[in-house]
């Protein structure tokens, strides 16, 4: 199915099916880590990629490609390389588009595991990254060096909400000669096609929004088929490849997409804007309130202002932790992207191995809560934030 012949409501529910001679409704999962051949010769001609066709499960499985076709088509992208977890597709990007010598420039406001990658791994193997700010644009053109070959960014950002224009950034890059990666977990191409907007590469964490229900990990990267046979070489090669059985849960979870995309969208916009009349609530930062600093940037660039809402309380850590000991119906957890509201004080879980200084300067301060509004009545929401606030 051609990205430009349906909607992407559509594409959700039927984009890459592939009917077995059973003619079943439903996608089939493929639990064989093997696939056989009806002679020698084919065999051959499999192993050399001269007749496509299922090899081996670490290479390819019907379920999963599947789930490839449908998420690329949802993302307007020729190729989809499904992994493992969010962090595999992260992983699979660099070892297949980066060598030793090369330099990432990425925002500063990046998962906690993506900047441990960078710092830990990648610069091991000799690819340095420079950290920059998620909305100045000068400073991505400032830190290019001649040997640039990634720029990396997650828009909005967690837990600020901060949104980095894609589109010009992409222009940075491409003036530059080097690509740029956006990590689209927290808006789904639902949301937000950053390939529209002039990025090379898309990466995500299924585990979030994608499945939607907090029930397995899985992760992609997509763009061009030429960007992707490289990443897809090393997926083949090293083996952080998705499993039948959550590429089946995947492809549901892209079926409801739309619906509960626009659900989280819709209960996190009430949500932030009864925070912003609680008295003891100092700040609200939420893409969809006219109060966000990128209001109009992130209604330019994103269908609505997602499902993640970050807001201070007044009276710091003291205060924050209340509000969250307090509640009896929202999940203490970090995860986000799930059925179920989550609530979590960035400052001393996510964001607690940073320096004080780190935290002050990112604007992650003591009294700062994150929400990822669930899909929950509101109303009950409300009510179990309002006995902490
Ligand atoms: C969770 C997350 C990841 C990592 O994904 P996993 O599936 O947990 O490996 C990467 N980026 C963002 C923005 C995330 O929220």
């Amino acid at each position: 199915m051609s990205d430009n012949e349906y909607q992407l409501e559509t594409l959700a529910v039927r984009a890459g099916h592939v009917q077995t001679p059973f003619m079943e409704h439903g996608e089939a999962m493929f639990l064989t880590s093997s696939f056989t051949f009806d002679n020698a010769a084919q065999a051959a001609r499999r192993f050399i990629g001269e007749e496509p066709g299922n090899i081996y499960a670490r290479f390819t499985n019907p379920t999963t490609s599947m789930f490839e076709e449908r998420l690329a088509a949802l993302e307007g992208a020729e190729q989809c390389v499904a992994t493992s977890s969010g962090m595999a597709a992260i992983l699979s990007c660099g070892m297949g588009l980066l060598k030793a010598g090369d330099h990432i420039v990425a925002s500063r406001s990046l998962f906690g595991s993506t900047i441990n990658l960078f710092n830990n791994y990648f610069k091991k193997f000799g690819v340095e990254t420079t950290y920059v700010s998620a909305t100045d644009v000068a400073e991505w053109q400032a830190a290019v060096r001649p040997n640039t070959k990634l720029f990396f960014l997650e828009t909005p950002s967690n837990p600020l909400t901060e949104i980095s224009d894609i589109a010009a950034i992409a222009a940075v890059a491409k003036g530059c000669g080097a690509l740029l990666a956006v990590d689209n977990c927290f808006c789904t191409p639902i949301l937000q096609r950053p390939l529209d907007l002039g990025a090379d590469i898309v990466i995500h964490s299924a585990t979030k929004y994608i499945d939607g229900q907090g029930r397995v990990l899985g992760g992609a990267v997509l763009g061009s088929k030429k960007l992707m046979d490289p990443v897809y070489g090393f997926l083949r090669t090293a083996g952080p490849t998705m499993s039948a059985f959550n590429s089946w849960v995947f492809l549901k979870g892209l079926e409801t997409l739309k619906l509960r995309m626009d659900a989280h969208s819709a209960n996190a916009l009430q949500l932030a804007q009864w925070l912003e009349q609680q008295p003891n609530v100092a700040r609200v930062l939420y893409p969809g309130l006219p109060s966000h600093p990128q209001h109009a940037l992130a209604m330019k660039q994103q269908k609505t202002g997602g499902g993640i809402v970050a807001f201070e309380v007044k009276g710091g850590k003291e205060a924050a932790w209340k509000v969250i000991d307090n509640t009896k119906l929202l999940s203490i957890t970090a995860n986000l992207g799930d059925t179920k509201t989550t609530i979590t004080h960035p400052a001393t879980t996510t964001h607690a191995r940073i320096t004080p200084e780190a935290r002050a300067a990112a604007g992650i301060t003591d009294g700062l809560i994150r929400i990822a509004v669930g899909l929950e009545a509101v109303v009950d929401i409300q009510n179990d934030l309002a006995r902490g606030l």
